[in-house]
C-alpha cells in the first residue's frame, strides 16, 4: 500500500504555530484509513545511466565554477538556468519548498526545461497550503515535484523518539527529516538548484551563483542570488505565478508548520518566524558554516 502522506498528521483545523501556540501543538490520531492521492505519492529519484559517477571537487572544477560563477554574475535567472541545463542535465535537480522563490524558478523552468526532475523534502510537517501549491503548480506548469519523504513517517518517527523532536531538538529533526533526504538525492546528482537570494540573511549573503557545495557534494546554482524580494514578487504579479496564500496572512518564509508564525508588522527580518525563540536561522540545506546538524 502507498505510504500514507503524513500532510494528515496536521490537525485539519490547526492554526498555523505562532510564538505563543507552537509549543502547544498536539498531533491528532494517525488515520490509517486516509489514502494518499495518487499524484502526491512519490514517484522516486530518477536513476542514473551505468557508469554515472559523482563529481570530485578537485582543483580543476572548482576553478571552473569560480570562473562560471564570476561570469553569471550579471546574467538573468534564466540565462543562468539554462547554462545549468546545458551543463548538467540530465543530472540538475532543484529542491523547493514551494517558497515564492521557489514559484519563480519553476515558473522558468517549464519555459526552459520542464522535464527537470525538481523534489520537495516532504518533511511530513508541511503545511496543507504548501501541497496545495504543489498540485496548483502542476496544473499550470506540468511540472509534477515530487514528494521525497524521510524514510519513518511522522508517526514511527515520533514514536521512536517519545513525541516530536521540533519541540525538543529542532537540529535534529531538521537533519533526519530534511538533510538526510537531500543527501539520498545528491548521490544520484551532479548539481542542484535553490531559490536562495543574498539579502534573506548574512549566512545567504555569502551565496555564490555557481560555487561547489560541500555539504552535499554538488555543484549548487543560484539563478536569484542577486535578485531581491521586490523582484520575485514582480515576477509573480506579472506573470500570475501561484503562490502559498499563508504569504497573504503574514508568514514571509514558510517552512514546517510546527517551526512557522506569522511575523508582526514591525519585524523586518523576512526569517524572523521560522524557529522563533530559538537560536536556529536555517534548516541547514544552505547554511555555509556547519558541516553537521549544528547549524541546522
Ligand atoms: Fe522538524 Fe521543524 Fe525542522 Fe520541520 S522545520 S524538520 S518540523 S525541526
Amino acid at each position: 500500500m502507498a505510504a500514507i502522506p503524513s500532510r494528515f498528521d496536521r490537525p485539519v483545523d490547526a492554526a498555523p504555530a505562532t510564538g505563543d501556540n507552537a509549543s502547544q501543538l498536539k498531533l491528532v490520531m494517525f488515520d490509517s484509513t486516509l489514502e494518499a492521492p495518487s499524484r502526491r505519492s512519490p514517484s522516486g529519484l530518477p536513476k542514473p545511466a551505468p557508469g554515472f559517477r559523482r563529481l570530485e571537487p578537485t582543483a580543476a572544477l572548482l576553478d571552473d565554477l569560480k570562473a562560471a560563477s564570476e561570469g553569471l554574475e550579471s546574467a538573468s535567472p534564466e540565462e543562468i538556468i539554462a547554462w545549468a541545463v546545458d551543463r548538467y542535465a540530465p543530472y540538475l535537480t532543484m529542491a523547493t519548498a514551494f517558497g515564492p522563490e521557489g514559484c519563480v524558478i519553476l515558473s522558468m523552468l517549464a519555459k526552459i526545461a520542464p522535464e527537470t526532475y525538481v523534489f520537495n523534502l516532504e518533511t511530513g510537517y508541511q503545511f496543507e497550503e504548501t501541497l496545495d501549491l504543489r498540485d496548483r503548480i502542476a496544473e499550470k506548469y506540468g511540472i509534477e515535484v515530487d514528494l521525497l519523504q524521510p524514510e519513518l513517517s511522522v508517526p514511527e518517527y515520533e514514536a521512536l523518539h517519545g513525541g516530536p523532536l521540533y519541540r525538543t531538538n529542532p537540529n535534529q529533526c531538521c537533519f533526519d527529516r530534511k538533510i538526510t533526504t537531500l543527501r539520498r538525492a545528491s548521490e544520484v546528482m551532479h548539481a542542484w538548484m535553490s531559490g536562495i537570494r543574498r539579502d534573506q540573511s548574512p549566512d545567504r549573503a555569502q551565496a555564490a551563483v555557481v560555487g561547489w557545495d560541500k555539504k552535499f557534494g554538488l555543484v549548487k546554482i543560484s539563478p536569484l542570488a542577486n535578485w531581491t524580494k521586490q523582484d520575485v514578487w514582480k515576477r509573480i504579479a506579472d506573470e500570475e505565478i501561484p503562490y502559498n496564500p499563508l504569504h497573504d496572512q503574514g508568514y514571509p518564509s514558510i517552512g514546517c508548520w510546527p517551526c512557522t508564525r506569522a511575523v508582526a508588522d514591525g519585524e523586518s527580518d523576512e526569517r524572523a518566524g521560522r524557529w522563533s525563540g530559538m537560536k536556529k536561522t536555517e534548516c541547514g540545506l544552505h547554511s555555509i558554516n556547519e558541516q553537521d546538524g549544528s547549524g541546522i
